[in-house]
């Protein structure tokens, strides 16, 4: 979580096979508009975690860390929490001494003492807005009225700005040059394509976690008009995905898709072809 010193501390931590899907022509022009700050880290959906975390160093409002003391913070609060009153708000399970809800379309829990129940790769992006529902969520149902990022209010102070540049652009990136995105987030996550929200082209209704819907609406590009993406909420979301859950649930959905895109892009390159 530090400012590089110079361009080749960026470029030692990338891939360095000048794939462009960062939107530069190497990696070493992308590691000099990172160091130049003109370029998030985060922009190249080859980098693993530990790198994001290495070199991000801009926050919302310039002032958020997504440390482990937060992550701890919120477990140590878990055995004054009664459970199985989260499993019946979340549609989950408790067996007396454990909650297990649907995640990301996987099954993710909690013990009774504080500790993680789940066989997926934990990272914070998962881990933070699991806790946030389970310590500080209502559960309440969702309404059916959709609100931008901008209009919710318990958000623990991130920008719609910095947001918008942290979870929308980057898959308005990849829904750019992935057609089946789309259909593939539906899949995983759970949902629906639905039509005709706000004009836009396409419209998917997720369920990344229980009652937090989101819809991500997708316009395409057109009569050199640039395409557009962004993501609504329920108006009740930051009642049960209160404090940093949506943000880092977004972000971590955000790179979620990217990483899928380079499989994509991988699949679609090296498949056998059919003669
Ligand atoms: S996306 Fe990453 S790996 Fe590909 S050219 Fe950009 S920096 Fe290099």
């Amino acid at each position: 979580m530090s400012k590089p010193k110079n361009v080749m501390e960026v470029f030692r931590h990338l891939e360095k096979s000048n794939c462009k899907a960062c939107g530069e022509k190497t990696c070493l022009a992308f590691a000099g508009a990172v160091f130049q700050s003109r370029k998030q880290i985060n922009e190249c959906p080859k980098a693993d975690e530990s790198v994001i975390e290495l070199f991000t160093h801009e926050r919302s409002n310039d002032s958020f860390e997504m440390g482990d003391d937060y992550i701890e913070d919120l477990k140590a609060k878990i055995p004054e929490i009664d459970l199985a009153d989260v499993a019946a708000h979340y549609n989950g399970k408790f067996d007396g001494s454990r909650l297990m809800l649907k995640i990301l379309g996987k099954d993710f829990g909690i013990s009774s003492e504080g500790r993680l129940v789940t066989n997926i790769h934990v990272n914070r992006f998962v881990a933070v807005p699991f806790l946030e529902l389970v310590v500080n969520g209502k559960g309440i149902d969702p309404t059916g009225e959709w609100v931008s990022f901008r209009e919710l209010k318990k958000t623990a102070g991130f920008s719609y700005d910095f947001f918008h540049r942290q979870c929308e652009v980057g898959m308005k990136r990849v829904a750019d040059s992935y057609p089946d995105l789309f259909e593939d987030l539906v899949d995983i996550f759970g949902g629906e394509k639905i039509d005709g929200m706000l004009g836009a082209d396409i419209d998917v209704v997720l369920h990344p976690f229980p009652k937090v819907p989101i819809m991500i609406c997708y316009w395409k590009p057109e009569d050199g008009v640039e395409s557009d993406l962004n993501i609504y909420f329920d108006k009740t979301a930051d009642s049960n995905l209160p404090g940093r859950g949506i943000y880092t649930a977004c972000y971590g959905i955000s790179r979620m898709i990217e990483r899928l895109s380079v499989r994509h892009a991988e699949f679609v390159t090296y498949r056998p072809r059919v003669l």
